[in-house]
């Protein structure tokens, strides 16, 4: 299983309820918590990045077509009088 906790002395895998390590004797247990805590945090950021930017690419998008079509009709209206 990756949920284990470990020794940070001898990086012995040991099982949650080891208060002490039996190999070392160390009490520097290592929690996988923060491991997972950081990946779901860095997952979810990455997820929030890529959220706005595809907001943030949409948005420019919008504002490049609108003046796009503001041009053509623009140009077309430049041209109707020379008729
Ligand atoms: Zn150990």
């Amino acid at each position: 299983m990756l949920y284990k906790y470990h020794c940070a002395c001898c990086e012995e895998a040991l099982p949650s309820y080891n208060k002490a390590c039996p190999k070392c004797g160390s009490h520097h247990i290592r929690s996988p918590i923060n491991l997972w805590v950081f990946c779901v945090v860095t997952c979810f950021a990455a997820v929030l990045v890529f959220k706005l930017v595809h907001i943030y690419i949409e948005d420019t998008q919008d504002t490049q077509t609108q003046p796009f079509i503001l041009d053509v009709l623009n140009q077309d209206n430049t041209h109707a009088p020379k008729k």
